[in-house]
């Protein structure tokens, strides 16, 4: 298993600090990354680390693969409000890299990294997952008795629509992919619309167990999920979980801005 990581950096990644000094046939690498997703299970972990300082901060960025068992790699989990613990801080203290595992040319880092954060985002969009997760609702409403709930229907037909516009921009740009065309920034629109809609379906998930949730979120807290009701408890740790799909892979936020400045051309 490996992920990419962006060291020492969020939103700003031209600023990012880990460094990689250059020794004989390796690198030495010293920082640190915060939210470093299933880093404990890792391998092998792509980094973005700066080699050199350029007349521009994207310049002298660079891609490396680190072997995780190297000596000087420390994984540290953080526990999240469900319980889990899929996020970590990875440090580096003086990890020695071998030359060979430098991904493309020194310095040229910044592009391979946008290159793979486009398909990143482009594979967020979910609309399959949302697909199944609707037809789950669907199912549960009708168990619990309000599936003739104008409200619901409503709130349901709603996301139905926003999901086959996404699924149709998915296969857009899958088609176009196939043609050996790159997502581009037109992937942003996947990410923001794909996470939106799988968090509206966490909070319809919730509305529809209502209060019957409520003990198992606090099992939830406590780390002793109740496998009575799965779904009732599911809904709980769905809903807190997945306030991370706004920020990761970059936050909607900045998608919007790289919509705005390489799509709309606004300045
Ligand atoms: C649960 C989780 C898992 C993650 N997993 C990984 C991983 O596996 N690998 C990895 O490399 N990274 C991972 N990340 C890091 C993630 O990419 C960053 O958290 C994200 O890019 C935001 O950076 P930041 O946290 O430093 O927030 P900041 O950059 O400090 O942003 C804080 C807020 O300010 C807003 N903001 C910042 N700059 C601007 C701007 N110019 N204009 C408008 N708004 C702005 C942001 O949208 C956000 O709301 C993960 C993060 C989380 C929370």
């Amino acid at each position: 298993m490996s992920g990419l990581f962006r060291t020492g950096a969020g939103s700003d990644l031209a600023s990012l600090t880990t460094s990689a000094v250059r020794d004989g046939d390796h690198y030495v690498v010293n920082g640190q990354k915060i939210w470093t997703t299933w880093a404990q299970w890792a391998d092998w972990i792509f980094c973005l680390v700066r080699t050199h300082k350029g007349e521009r901060p994207q310049q002298g960025i660079s891609f490396l693969l680190i072997d995780m068992r190297t000596p000087g790699i420390t994984v540290r989990p953080i526990r999240t409000l469900d319980g889990e613990a899929e996020f970590n801080e990875v440090f580096f203290n003086d990890v020695r890299v071998p030359v060979e595992n430098l991904i493309g040319t020194e310095g040229e880092g910044w592009g391979y990294g946008k290159y793979l954060l486009e398909y990143e985002r482009f594979s967020m969009s979910g609309a399959a997952r949302s697909k199944r997760i609707l037809g789950e609702l669907k199912e549960d409403a009708a168990r619990l008795g309000v599936a003739n709930d104008p409200l619901l229907q409503d709130r349901m037909t709603r996301i139905e629509i926003q999901r086959l516009a996404l699924e149709h921009m998915e296969l857009k740009l899958l088609s176009q992919s196939e043609a050996g065309e790159n997502p581009g920034p037109e992937a942003s629109k996947l990410k923001i619309r794909g996470t939106e809609i799988a968090q509206a379906l966490a909070q319809l998930r919730l509305d529809i167990w209502g209060s019957q949730v409520l003990p198992y979120s606090e099992a939830f807290l406590e780390g002793e999920a109740d496998a009575e009701n799965p779904a009732a408890a599911g809904a709980a740790a769905a809903w807190l979980n997945l306030r991370k799909l706004t920020i990761w892979g970059g936050s909607n936020e900045i998608q919007r801005m790289i919509l705005a400045k390489q799509v709309l051309g606004l300045r």
